[in-house]
């Protein structure tokens, strides 16, 4: 058993963190919260380097590289906040869907676009109605001719308003079938008439942002269908393990850097006459910080490489989820107590990183949620 990465993947690791770290920085990723402005540079600048490709096949244009390589990739992004390494990650996830069950056409006609950062892909699965319960989703995709024909509407539909967006839409195919047998995939450009998008002014998430979508007799061609008509629920639980692995990843990136920042912060404050680091109760938090933050390492990884050798993962990946945005918000809820009223400045990021940590609790499935499918997982 090793525990460290290959020569290969610890360069990438160092690649991926200096890239961040030199070409973007804090600053940056403050900024998009602050303006509620979506990263349209990083994402630009990551296709030029061809990183958006990283889990797509090298024939569509993609880095062909696995989902270990993956995950260094996203909790670099996610280091200084999880909202602006959103849009990325939600791309490639979202575009794993088109290689699991795209016809070879759509292949063709998206990945190479995805990779060169000319589309980007999200995913609408949430309803006002249908939250945990996603399944019970009630959008209609009713086909007419060669269309099909969508009304109803989505919420917290994150990117879906951003330049050259696809959203990858659940939708109901089949009104008679039970609730999981009816869902299909349909891939919805942003711009198509009929839809109307409404962002919403969330605590987490302000670069990226996230939208209510409502959808008048929107019509797309029926082979914007993603694989078979009324598999969509089966494709969702291939999607969802990816998510979360992926959201796993950010959330460990961002943790390390809430630990780090309450660590630095720690040594330098001063109060009756020595840094508060001495002080054995905050020696205690931080301590109980590293193990946890350290935890979240192993668990993302052992998630991320069972993915990569295609082994099932549901349960993993759910316990690498959950871990990781609890220990995000436990990690920044401590940093705020350590940072004393300093904290509720933006410019000392805590704050920000506590908000992405309630929110990651709650995205991707709540921590309620994954642990039904952890118990599941038990026989219960
Ligand atoms: C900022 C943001 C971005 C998002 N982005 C996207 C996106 O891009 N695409 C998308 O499709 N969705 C997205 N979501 C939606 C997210 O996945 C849902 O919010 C989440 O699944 C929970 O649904 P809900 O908010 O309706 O809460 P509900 O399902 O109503 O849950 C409310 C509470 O009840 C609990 N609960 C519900 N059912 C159970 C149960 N069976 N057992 C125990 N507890 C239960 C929940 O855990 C929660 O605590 C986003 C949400 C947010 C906040």
């Amino acid at each position: 058993m090793y525990f460290e990465f290959t020569e290969e993947q610890a360069l990438w690791h160092k690649t991926v963190q200096d890239f961040v770290d030199k070409e973007f920085g804090r600053e940056y990723y403050r900024q998009c919260d602050q303006e509620r402005r979506y990263p349209y540079e990083l994402y630009k600048r990551l296709a030029e380097l061809g990183w958006i490709g990283i889990m797509l096949p090298e024939e569509y244009g993609g880095m062909g590289s696995d989902a270990i390589m993956y995950t260094i990739l996203n909790e670099g992004l996610g280091k200084y906040g999880v909202d602006t390494g959103t849009p990325v990650a939600l791309t490639t996830f979202t575009a794993t869907n088109v290689v699991r069950y795209g016809t070879e056409e759509q292949k063709q006609n998206y990945l190479p676009k995805v990779c060169k950062g000319e589309i980007r892909f999200s995913i609408s699965i949430t309803e006002p109605d249908a939250g945990s319960d996603a399944a019970s989703l009630k959008i209609s995709a009713e086909q007419d001719g060669d269309d099909f024909v969508i009304n109803g509407q989505k919420v917290f539909s994150t990117a879906a308003h951003a330049e050259n967006n696809i959203i990858c839409l659940a939708a109901r195919t089949d009104k008679t079938a039970p609730k999981h047998k009816g869902i299909s995939l349909i891939l919805v450009p942003n711009n198509t008439p009929g839809l109307e998008l409404r962002r919403l002014n969330t605590l987490a998430r302000r670069a990226t942002g996230t939208n209510e979508i409502f959808f008048t007799d929107v019509r797309v061609p029926r082979s914007n269908l993603l694989g078979e008509l009324n598999h969509g629920w089966e494709y969702l639980s291939g999607h969802l393990e990816i998510e979360r692995l992926a959201v796993a990843g950010m959330n460990l990136g961002n943790a390390q850097t809430a630990l780090n920042d309450a660590l630095d912060y720690a040594k330098d404050r001063v109060q009756f006459g020595k840094p508060i680091a001495q002080f054995q109760v905050i020696k205690h938090m931080l301590a109980d910080m590293a193990l946890e933050v350290d935890a979240v390492r192993l668990i993302v990884y052992r998630a991320a490489w069972m993915v990569s050798q295609g082994k099932p993962c549901a349960r993993e990946a759910s316990m690498a989820k959950l871990f990781a945005s609890e220990t995000l918000f436990k990690t920044a809820t401590n940093g705020m107590q350590i940072l004393g009223g300093y904290a509720q400045m933006p410019e000392y990021d805590m704050e920000r990183y506590f908000r992405e940590g309630k929110q990651a609790m709650v995205g991707g499935g709540t921590s309620q949620i994954q642990r039904s499918v952890i118990a599941r997982g038990l026989g219960l």
